[in-house]
């Protein structure tokens, strides 16, 4: 796990000033990758770090020599379009790029002048995902999530025997992914009411979302290549937000025996910016099963894991709706969850996905699964929050919600935030629906 150092230091200042309102997301303690361009452009994308309300470029930092990584790979990387190649460099190149970033945008930096030509306001930028995305796997690591959506799914046995003992997946697709931004249409599947005797055709009725954090692979491993748990996270260059979105009605009819298809992979939303591990560091937390529980087995288990596998990270989902846009109503709070809720850790996650064998890449995604916390406000999925759409949601301008509706937008927003350290988030994953395609 990556220790403490001079970049975690609370009392840093950057010379960019919105970085040090105590509010921002991006102070100079967190300094998270994105790859952005001019909104509406058609200017090549590059890779940037997110400081205050604004962007560094590190394309043009670079090429125009303003700031040199010390290192050709790092600087080549770092002037790609995408974060790949980048992060295949390795945890060592991670921190050292990081070391570098932090001291030429604190105050006092010999930098500052130049740098200043180098910085683009968030508020003209959009995204592209920060790297390509080979594969895609979906964890399912809350156990409040596995035991609310199993007992609506499954009401006599909700948690299957197996649930203690494996980080349970699926292999999800990369091609439907987008970032904050993305729109996408109403999918369109085989479903059947429990009462029909047969399944229909036809546009999903219970579209979902589902609050999830992203684990973006760094460097990949070997065909045939396990990972010790305590070299896991090493593998591990950062997190996002991740908005699964899922059509529950496509999905109980689809879903045995061989897991989620077709109504999971329509569209997922991730966040523009990664914050590395390195930035996550102040907040680790420790991490164990209930006593009662069964341990988790030897490969999967190590002091390391158990003393700071765990993340305190508040999440919070909003929804704001067409008539909510028309008039000019803010979102509204839908849950509130932590990730520090998760019954596996990313170290666990990762190496139970490595244990097999299975080789991972540089820009693999593994999401951990709606975080839901035990509370029944901490439910991160409409399904869960209206128990199955039985129990609909007021909301604040008076239209009621059992599942969402064409135009509803959903914003998922993420944070760090403990005594003695810089606050530090993860931005937004905003997405919308559109109606569903004839
Ligand atoms: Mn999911």
């Amino acid at each position: 796990m990556t220790r403490l150092n001079e970049t975690h230091d609370p009392t840093l200042k950057s010379w960019v000033l919105t970085a040090n309102d105590g509010q921002t997301d991006f102070p100079i303690q967190n300094l998270p990758f994105a790859s952005f361009r001019k909104s509406n452009s058609k200017e090549d994308y590059r890779i940037g770090v997110a400081i205050g309300d604004q962007i560094l470029d590190l394309r043009k930092v670079i090429t125009t020599n303003v700031l040199d990584f010390s290192d050709t790979e790092i600087n080549r990387t770092l002037s790609n379009e995408k974060l790949n190649e980048f992060m295949a460099l390795g945890q060592d190149n991670w921190s050292s790029a990081r070391q570098t970033l932090s001291k030429a945008l604190r105050v006092g930096s010999a930098f500052e002048n130049r740098l200043q030509d180098c910085l683009f306001p968030q508020s003209e930028a959009e995204y592209s995902t920060p790297c390509v995305i080979p594969d895609y796997t979906d964890f399912y690591a809350s156990i409040h999530h596995a035991t609310n959506i199993g007992s609506l799914f499954r009401p006599d046995n909700p948690l299957l025997p197996n649930y203690k003992w494996i980080p349970i997946g699926y292999h999800g697709r990369s091609s439907s992914i987008g970032v904050s931004g993305q729109t996408f249409p109403r999918p369109k599947g085989q479903t059947k009411a429990p009462e029909a005797a047969e399944p229909t055709f036809g546009p999903c009725k219970r579209l979902d979302f589902e609050l999830e954090m992203g684990i973006i692979i760094g460097s990949g491993t070997e065909l045939g290549h396990s990972l010790k748990i305590d070299e896991a996270e090493n593998h591990v260059f950062g997190m996002c937000l991740f908005n699964d979105w899922s059509a529950r009605d496509i999905q109980a009819w689809e879903y045995q025996p061989l897991g989620p298809f077709l109504a999971k992979n329509f569209a997922s939303t991730m966040s523009p910016w990664i914050v590395t591990m390195e930035a996550l560091a102040p907040f680790r937390t420790e991490f164990s099963h209930p006593a009662q529980d069964p341990q988790p087995l030897p490969y999967l288990h190590s002091s390391a894991n158990c003393e700071s596998g765990g993340l305190d990270i508040h999440l919070d989902v909003l929804i704001q709706t067409e008539d909510m846009k028309s008039k000019g109503i803010s979102a509204q709070s839908l849950a509130t969850s932590n990730m520090k809720y998760s019954y596996w850790t990313v170290a666990q996650m990762v190496t139970h996905h490595a244990s097999g064998g299975c080789n991972l890449q540089s820009g693999d995604l593994m999401a951990t699964g709606t975080m839901s916390g035990p509370d029944a406000a901490q439910a991160c999925a409409m399904i869960e929050l209206t128990k199955g759409g039985k129990e609909p949601i007021v909301l604040k301008n008076g239209e009621k919600r059992t599942f969402l509706e064409d135009g509803d937008t959903i914003v998922i927003t993420g944070y760090c935030e403990r005594e003695g350290t810089a606050r530090i988030g993860f931005g937004s994953s905003v997405g919308t629906i559109l109606p569903a395609r004839d």
